[in-house]
């Protein structure tokens, strides 16, 4: 589960670690209230479980109590990358000299975890990491032995982090392993020209197993608050919400992995993994399409199915009763191979809807889903 960063920010302050003083709420009133409290300058910023809030217009600098209200208004409800903004946190602004990049990541593969810092921190740290990875120092961590001081002081000196930042490198791992968390994410951590060092944005992701002995976070809703995945999960859907376009459709999860990624490799985005598992029936396709048609990031779906034990016709028929009781909004674009796939295709050529073509081929599918979406 995710956390929203006025969670995250709120166990940093627990572990000792510096953030700013803020406070949250879903009222743009009080929103006016809490920024007088806070000293009338403020830095609004909305809760949503998604990077690239700055950029998205989701974090702004209001000058006093009123523009506070005001920005707040704005800000609550807004959308960002299908996200819609439940909660604003109001923060102290706090005077920036450097912005540094700190995390800790669970690496599943090497069976450890993996420190990453850089010097370079903020909104462009993606295009650092990409652009030059020599920027972003990556040291690994054994869980055993954890992060040390003398392990700290080798991350900040291996990512040029001034001397100061060893304290709060010990103390986020030490979040890491109270909290049971998986990822913590720092980003920007500062140093304010006052000269200390403050946690300004934070990511934490805990581990979902680990949730029988955090009570703290029992009474919260599970790792399905985002509304699309409480309303796919209440129809028993395998759903994951993710940050793009393109609504994905398949069978087995092996198939909808690798087709995620064909949609990335079109230069688009996939909206969400669904998995309509081996049975596709007439049933599980209409609550997976209206899942995904509820979307508002949506602009094209890409329903991707390998004919098996349940054939391409089966498939097909599916389709075709779903369009009776959810009424298509974007274009579908579906690719039938496999067990009856001649026998699919020609069940949906002959419904003959006009939001819905065929492709047949996985590349060419999602090609022609990802176009849909981005000529949007
Ligand atoms: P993100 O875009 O979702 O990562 O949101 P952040 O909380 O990291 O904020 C984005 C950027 O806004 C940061 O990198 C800072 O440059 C800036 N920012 C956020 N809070 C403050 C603040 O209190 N003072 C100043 N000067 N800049 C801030
Ligand atoms: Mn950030």
């Amino acid at each position: 589960m995710d956390l929203y960063e006025y969670q995250a920010r709120e166990l940093f302050e627990e572990h000792g670690i510096l953030v700013p003083k803020a406070e949250v709420t879903d009222a743009p009133r009080e929103a006016r209230e809490i920024a007088r409290r806070l000293g009338g300058r403020v830095v609004v910023k909305a809760q949503v479980k998604t990077g690239g809030r700055g950029k998205a217009g989701g974090v702004k600098l209001a000058a006093d109590p009123a523009a506070a209200e005001l920005t707040a208004r704005q800000i609550l409800g807004m959308d960002i990358k299908g996200h819609t903004v439940g909660k604003v946190m109001l923060a102290q602004p706090v005077d920036i000299e450097a912005e540094f990049y700190v995390s800790y990541v669970l690496d599943r593969a090497a069976g450890r975890f993996l420190a990453i810092a850089s010097a370079e921190g903020g909104m462009d740290i993606e295009e650092v990491a990409a652009t030059r990875p020599e920027a972003v120092a990556r040291i690994p961590v054994d869980p055993a032995e954890g992060v040390t001081t003398a392990r700290a002081a080798q991350i900040a000196r291996a990512a040029g982090l001034p001397a100061q930042t060893v304290d709060v490198l010990v103390r986020l791992w030490d979040v890491l392993v109270r909290e049971d968390a998986v990822l913590v994410e720092v980003n920007p951590l500062v140093k304010t020209s006052g000269g200390q060092i403050l946690a300004l944005d934070g990511k934490v992701t805990l581990d979902d197993n680990a949730r029988f002995r955090q009570q703290r976070w029992g009474a919260q809703e599970s790792a399905h608050d985002d509304a699309l995945e409480a309303a796919a999960a209440a129809k028993g859907l395998n759903y994951v919400k993710l940050d793009g376009e393109v609504g994905v459709i398949g069978n087995g999860a092996g198939l909808v992995m690798s087709t995620l990624d064909v949609v990335a490799g079109c230069g688009a985005r996939p909206a969400n993994f669904l998995d309509i598992g081996g049975g596709a029936s007439a049933q599980i396709m209409a609550d997976g399409l209206s899942v995904i048609l509820s979307d508002p990031a949506v602009k094209s779906v890409f329903v991707n199915v390998f004919g098996g034990i349940t054939a391409c016709d089966a498939v097909a028929d599916g389709i075709v009763q779903a369009l009776e009781s959810v009424r298509l909004t974007k274009p579908l674009v579906v690719r039938l191979d496999g067990n009856s796939a001649a026998q699919g295709r020609a069940i949906l050529d002959e419904r003959a809807h006009p939001l819905v073509e065929q492709a047949t081929t996985m590349d060419g599918a999602a090609r022609r889903a990802a176009d849909l979406a981005n000529a949007h």
